[in-house]
């Protein structure tokens, strides 16, 4: 048996990457350094690869910020905007990924979409009419040479042709057809390039493959690849797929030659039958994803065991390996001392995977796999219930009816009567929730944590914060008003914290987008809401200001997207018990007189089934209730919003209206409203704020630009309903350029309502 990994994490067991890139935009190193940086840390994963004996080894899967960037650089699909700065490579690259705003000119980044069905974000490469298609980067190469000297010979990865045209945008009048030559010859390119260069397989992942395709795809699959795998080359080619199965394309991806074929039979629900009634072809290596490359928890190797065995059945030839990238895993549950061993040696982080998949290797070598030891212990760890149900969650989920999803009365009744509660101006001013977690903030915190601040002055330290801030929001002129978050270094860690049921890793981190990362709460038992969590910061808030002060809570599906979840209970048992927590929390604000409650729903569509016919059956059936339980018992006069990330809602625009919420409020910025667009055409009926500015890059947009998008929103919208707010929160953004941006906000806003009016 041989093994293999389709990507490791790259921002470094302490975030080495993640600090150096930081420091590197702030100026305070320079790009020598940042990439001695990203060799100390490519070889030390090269390094812990090895160490587990795996046999293919991926190159170029490390970036400095996404790989679907890097992709396009390497293919010279840098928008006329960013050459027109005249930077170098490296900073060239830094200004598609978060903008740039200089000497130089200012241009917004690329849009940001979530990749897949999961917590990261990549960059979505632009296609112009003008785009040469040709190798323009040395990344890929220069990888794969790297590990070389180090002795340690890589596959190099890189997104596949067929990934990258779906995940593209075409600017101009030109198509994938239009482009698929050019495109077909930069891949043959990149393959002749390492033959010459020794390299004996190369990667190409094809997530895109796992989705619904359409006929037309799987033509272009086909008019992609036989051209490219027939160039001349010695180079042995991976078609890696990943997050699901291959079902639509399956016997199109045999026909084609590529020497090795990668499925993913851990989320992959039929890649076992496809085996099973189209078999394998005896010249080709099956790469079997059979470790979970997206959940912490330790392989129960009989049942990987039992999987291998059948797919042994099937192909002669095969690999095994992790479902997907290690990217969506943290580094190593050796850095977690803190919590006790009867938690962590259920886990497994990316190191612990590679070593799953060494003893299983062995375990499939071994003539006797059930009397080794590395099996009786993995069988010793998973016998028995991990954890007892607490009966009281468990029976207040079960008598749950109709009633408690169903929030009464209906919403234009209730606009109604908040109308006329609320009295808000004409296009009213808010934010999503947090404002600038700056270095102060954070570094309390963390002594807070270590013991070293005492309870008292790290609450006055936060109550001091919130009364600021409120302060300065009343001062420019905001409507909504909000505390700030302060208290939170994570909307989703922070009820967790405050949860039963949730357990906590110090160093558990998983990358976000570029150098942003989250550290995901494991659920671990029954979740139980045993104290109010945010009364006290809201009340008090709210008790400072004579205008509205809106509540703040995390939604239960962002909850459970957002977290490790348990796997011996269904999604949606564990998602009506977080509801149900939350609700206690909803119930409670509104009884200390909060009127405008915000639940935030930003991983909502996260979790989308990547096949649109298990989208309401295996998903939205229990999501969309799930938001309702938790503010279907508030009085007509409370507002409730929920706020949503990501760029893409016209395909469910319907599922959020029926979340029921009075006021929605939309990322939307970065992808040139279109999804205002969508509101107006799908007459969408609550209020709606679609992000005027852009949060994820430090830009500041002038009141121009500001009303301009206003405008925009109000043509197509009508301004009854619509709501003026930055596109997400701003716990990551410096305070200079958040309270300058809100002031342009608040006077775009004044401006328009004046022309309104006028
Ligand atoms: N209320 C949260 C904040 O402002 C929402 C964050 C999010 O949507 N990701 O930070
Ligand atoms: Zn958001």
């Amino acid at each position: 048996m041989r093994t293999s990994v389709i990507g490791y994490p790259r921002i470094g067991a302490a975030r080495e990457l993640k600090f150096a890139v930081e420091k590197y935009f702030r100026g305070e190193i320079g790009a020598g350094e940042l990439r001695r940086t990203a060799a100390e840390l490519r070889s030390a994963h090269w390094r812990a690869q090895q160490a587990c004996g795996i046999n293919f080894i991926p190159s170029g899967d490390f970036s400095f910020y996404d790989h679907v960037l890097d992709t396009a650089v390497l293919f010279n699909l840098v928008p006329e905007r960013y050459r027109a700065l005249g930077l170098d490579e490296l900073e060239t690259y830094f200004a598609m990924a978060r903008g740039y705003q200089g000497p130089r000119g200012d241009v917004k980044a690329l849009a940001m979409r979530k990749w897949f069905n999961t917590n990261y974000h990549y960059l979505v490469p632009e296609i112009e009419d003008s785009a040469e298609i040709r190798i323009a980067g040395s990344k890929i190469f220069d990888e794969y040479e790297e590990a070389r000297r180090l002795g340690i010979e890589t596959r190099p990865a890189l997104v596949g042709a067929f990934t990258l045209l779906k995940l593209a945008r075409f600017t101009g009048r030109k198509r994938a057809e239009h482009i698929a030559d050019d495109i077909v010859r930069a891949y043959r390119d990149v393959l002749a390039r390492l033959g010459e260069m020794g390299a004996r397989w190369i990667q190409f992942d094809e997530p895109s493959l796992v989705t619904d395709l359409t006929p037309e795809d799987i033509r272009l699959l086909a008019e992609l690849y036989r051209p490219i795998l027939s160039g001349k080359h010695s180079v042995k080619v991976l078609v890696q797929t990943y997050f699901g199965d291959v079902r639509d394309c399956y016997d199109v991806l045999l026909s084609l030659p590529f020497d090795g074929i990668g499925l993913d039979f851990v989320e992959g629900v039929q890649s076992l039958v496809l085996l099973q009634k189209h078999g394998f072809p005896e010249n080709k290596t099956l790469f079997a994803g059979v470790v979970s490359g997206r959940n912490i928890w330790r392989n129960r190797y009989a049942d990987t065991l039992r999987t291998v065995r059948e797919i042994r059945r099937y192909a002669r030839d095969v690999v095994i390996g992790p479902s997907c990238s290690l990217l969506h895993v943290p580094y190593s549950v050796k850095h977690e001392t803190r919590l006790p061993q009867d938690y962590t040696r259920h886990f497994a982080f990316a190191e612990e995977k590679l070593r799953e998949l060494a003893e299983l290797k062995r375990l499939l070598d071994s003539p006797n796999p059930t009397k080794e030891e590395a099996y009786k212990r993995n069988e010793a760890l998973l016998a028995g219930p991990r954890c007892k149900p607490d009966e009281a969650v468990r029976a207040r989920v079960a008598a749950l009816t109709e009633r408690d999803f169903t929030r009464l009365p209906a919403l234009p009744e209730r606009e109604a009567i908040q109308r006329n509660n609320l009295k808000l101006p004409p296009l009213p001013t808010t934010t999503i929730g947090s404002f600038p977690q700056t270095p102060d903030v954070r570094a309390i915190r963390a002594a807070y944590r270590k013991g070293e601040v005492p309870e008292e002055a790290y609450r006055r330290f936060i109550f001091d914060k919130i009364a600021d801030c409120v302060r300065r929001q009343e001062e420019i002129g905001l409507d909504v008003l909000v505390h700030g978050e302060f208290e939170r270094s994570d909307m989703v860690e922070y009820f967790g914290e405050c949860l039963d049921g949730f357990v906590f890793t110090t160093n558990g981190w998983v990358q976000s987008y570029g150098t942003r990362c989250v550290k995901p709460p494991i659920i671990w038992g029954d979740v139980r809401r045993s104290r109010p969590i945010t009364v006290e910061h809201a009340v008090f808030a709210d008790g400072l200001t004579d205008r509205p002060v809106k509540g703040m809570l995390t939604g239960p599906v962002t909850m459970l997207n957002w977290s490790f979840p348990r796997e011996d209970l269904p999604p949606k048992e564990i998602a009506f018990q977080i509801a149900l927590a939350i609700r206690d929390e909803v119930l409670d604000l509104e009884a200390h007189g909060i009127d405008i409650i915000q639940i935030d729903e930003a991983a909502l569509r996260e979790k989308l089934p990547l096949r649109r016919s298990d989208w309401h059956a295996q998903y939205l059936s229990w999501a969309i209730p799930a938001f309702r339980l938790v503010h279907s018992g508030v009085r007509s006069e409370t507002q409730i919003h929920t706020h949503m990330c990501y760029s893409r809602f016209e395909d469910m625009i319907r599922e959020i209206e029926a979340m029921d919420a009075d006021v929605i409020s939309f990322e939307a910025s970065r992808s040139d409203l279109e999804l205002v667009e969508t509101l107006r055409a799908s007459g969408f009926r609550p209020g709606a704020g679609p992000g005027v500015y852009d949060i994820h890059s430090p830009r500041i947009p002038d009141v121009e630009e500001l009303k301009a998008a206003i405008r925009k929103m109000v043509r197509a919208i009508g301004p009854a309903r619509l709501w003026i707010n930055p596109d997400c929160g701003l716990k990551t953004r410096g305070e200079d350029e958040t309270w300058a941006s809100l002031r342009h906000m608040v006077q775009a806003a004044a401006e328009v309502r004046a022309e309104l009016e006028g």
